[in-house]
């Protein structure tokens, strides 16, 4: 028979496939033992639904390798192929996602390969023609099932076209038979005639088909009249193997899963030597139908918080997984859990940039996010140390999310919050914060800093704590920026203990500090020179007990985030405006107007002790160390 020639656009898809790089070629297996379902699945169907009176349990694919021969075969007892079919099915690309496929190749230059073309190839399931990319040659054989008994077989070497022609074959069905690439310098085909590499493809990809995969492993065994010798002797044996479960974990009900079996499924295929803290097993019908498995590991794994860290559920459609990893299931607060989804919405031939415009997909991920957040909500409430213990691993994550999301996502992220706080010496969550408020409190006290202990004696708490109020102590980087990308919880301002502009006094504490500060202008605006750009101001404070002076800050940026943001590999230093407060009842404050009165020209050398002790108290190092304590030295003899 004549060769006939590809569709144009198959020829080139063909020719992509042909010359696709390595990492995508295994997928040809999961591709082809896809269509061997689905034409499973089309001739169970028929028998039910016209009670042809075949059973589930007559199916199977079977995979034969044959490594002398060099080809690696398929076989299923589904549906088959007509003539007709096998010409228009495999002669050309007019199925499905095939279609759109086409338009989104780029033009390919004479002999280059692209990393576009690539791209493209490892993201689309592409069908039966993947198995071009491992093969020289594919031989279909095919008998309809309630046809006239007729087999027809059709042969491709690739681009240049293929053949139909009758041929014999016994039972119904589809027989593909590959012929496997010889080896080149850079590649290695014969892999995909080795028997553990098969049953590992299958493993990974279609572990999940809900028709056994069967394979005919060769083996070893001691032989039982040798196992007492010296020299006990070993016999070689074939047992034919189903090498996929079938059932999915995920598609069996919670009631018949214990603990132990979600845990092994994870550290399985997730490989995590721990046990996971929480299991998110989600079956949901309605605007979305799937079925998800999720899980919270207990650690951050090591590459966590760098960039090399990809998050991404697995992506399964009805059984067949079509992407590893999947970033669009996942919002950024939640990257760290782990899982699958499963759904028979989406199609098998989906590509990422499709994907990221599918509806059913964005439906799908609202209702994740939703079900982990209520998850967290869950264990916050009802097991405080656990929660405690998965906020220490990824609490951050989801600071950065309210953060980095301008707000967006504080309505949603806000009470799975949780700080340390003065008056309990433990974690709370805001709203329990708010439920404790004192009546004349109109503020959510907050503080920064390293640790809870430098926090707990900074000089700004003493004023707060003798009113009772309680603060929360912020020591992680992103703590202060997503406090104020918050700005208020239940109509309570977020309030920093370290600006300026606190103003915990009462109306006659505050009078009296103005006078204050009025009677010593001169002197605060002298320490103020002195100090320069250091500072924005100098001013008298009421709010110290112990401490001479603290530093604040008056503007938007706080001396906190000065210190984060200037930590960061940037030129542009970030600046705030820091302030000088003085406690007007400590000594200090009298030898200061003494000073000024007596011995004008020290009163730099004070001005610049005392700054850089504000920054010490407030773990900011100071910008002359030897400076400073030359100046002390110099005061002390
Ligand atoms: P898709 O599976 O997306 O439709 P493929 O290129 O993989 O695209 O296959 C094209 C068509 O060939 C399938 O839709 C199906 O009708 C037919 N086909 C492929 N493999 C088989 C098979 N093993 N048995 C019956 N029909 C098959």
């Amino acid at each position: 028979m004549s060769k006939k020639q590809f569709k144009a656009e198959s020829k080139r898809l063909l020719e992509l496939m042909i010359n696709s790089i390595y990492t995508h070629k295994e997928i040809f297996l999961r591709e082809l033992i896809s269509n061997a379902s689905d034409a499973t699945d089309k001739l169970y169907y028929k028998s039910m639904t016209e009670n042809l009176g075949l059973s589930r349990g007559e199916f199977e694919i079977f995979i034969i390798p044959d490594k002398e021969a060099k080809t690696l075969t398929v076989t299923d007892n589904g549906i088959g192929m007509t003539k007709e079919e096998l010409e228009k099915n495999l002669g050309v690309i007019a199925q499905s996602g095939s279609l759109n496929f086409k338009n989104d190749i780029p033009d390919k230059g004479e002999g280059s390969e692209s990393p576009d073309d690539m791209s493209i190839i490892g993201q689309f399931g592409v069908g039966f023609y993947s198995a071009f990319m491992v093969s020289k040659k594919v031989v279909v054989k095919s008998k309809p099932y309630g046809g006239d008994g007729e087999a027809f077989v059709w042969t491709s070497e690739g681009a240049d076209g293929y053949t139909v022609d009758s041929c014999s074959k016994e039972s119904v069905g589809t027989e593909i038979t590959l012929y496997i690439k010889d080896n080149t310098d850079d590649e290695r085909y014969d892999e995909f005639l080795e028997q553990y590499r098969i049953k590992n493809l299958i493993k990974k990809y279609s572990d999940y088909i809900r028709y056994p995969i069967r394979m005919e492993m060769k083996k070893s065994r001691l032989k039982e009249e040798t196992k007492d010798d010296d020299k006990p002797e070993y016999e070689d044996y074939t047992e034919t193997e189903t090498l996929n479960s079938m059932v999915p974990i995920w598609k069996r009900n919670k009631s018949e899963l214990s603990e132990e079996d979600y845990h092994g499924f994870y550290k399985d295929k997730f490989m995590d030597y721990t046990a996971p803290v929480s299991v998110i097993h989600d079956k949901t019908e309605g605007s979305a139908t799937y079925s998800a498995l999720m899980f919270i590991p207990k650690k951050a794994p090591f590459d966590y918080y760098t960039k090399e860290y990809e998050k991404g559920l697995q992506l399964y459609s009805s059984g067949v997984m079509i992407m590893e990893k999947c970033a669009d299931l996942l919002p950024d607060h939640f990257s760290f859990v782990k899982g699958l989804v499963d759904s028979e919405d989406l199609s098998l031939n989906i590509s990422r940039e499709m994907l990221q415009h599918d509806r059913q997909l964005k439906v799908i991920a609202k209702s994740i996010d939703r079900s982990i957040r209520s998850e967290l909500k869950k264990m916050l409430n009802n097991e405080r140390e656990k929660y405690k213990e998965f906020w220490k691993a990824f609490g951050a994550q989801i600071k950065f999310g309210i953060y980095n999301g301008f707000g967006a996502n504080s309505e949603n992220l806000r009470d799975l919050l949780i700080f340390y706080s003065s008056s309990e010496k433990d974690y709370a969550t805001i709203g329990e914060y708010v439920t404790r408020m004192k009546e004349n409190q109109d503020a959510i006290y907050y503080a920064c800093g390293e640790t809870f202990e430098r926090i707990d004696a900074l000089p700004q708490t003493e004023a707060l704590k003798d009113k009772g109020f309680e603060i929360l102590y912020l020591i992680e980087n992103v703590d202060e920026f997503c406090v104020q990308m918050l700005g208020e919880y239940d109509e309570k301002p977020f309030k920093s203990i370290q600006s300026a502009d606190l103003e915990i006094e009462d109306g006659d504490e505050k009078e009296e500090i103005k006078k204050i500060n009025d009677d010593a202008k001169p002197l605060l605006t002298l320490m103020k020179e002195s100090l320069g750009e250091r500072v924005a101001d100098v001013r008298v404070s009421g709010r110290l007990k112990s401490h001479p002076v603290c530093l604040s800050s008056s503007g938007a940026l706080s001396t906190q985030m000065e210190k984060v943001l200037n930590s960061m590999p940037t030129d542009k230093k970030a600046k705030a405006d820091k302030v000088l407060e003085i406690n007007s009842t400590h000594p200090i404050f009298g030898k200061l107007k003494e000073i000024y009165e007596n011995d004008r020209d020290a009163l730099g050398t004070y001005a610049d002790i005392l700054y850089n002790q504000a920054l010490l108290i407030e773990g900011i190092s100071v910008e002359n160390p030897a400076d400073f304590v030359s100046k002390m030295c110099a005061l002390m003899v």
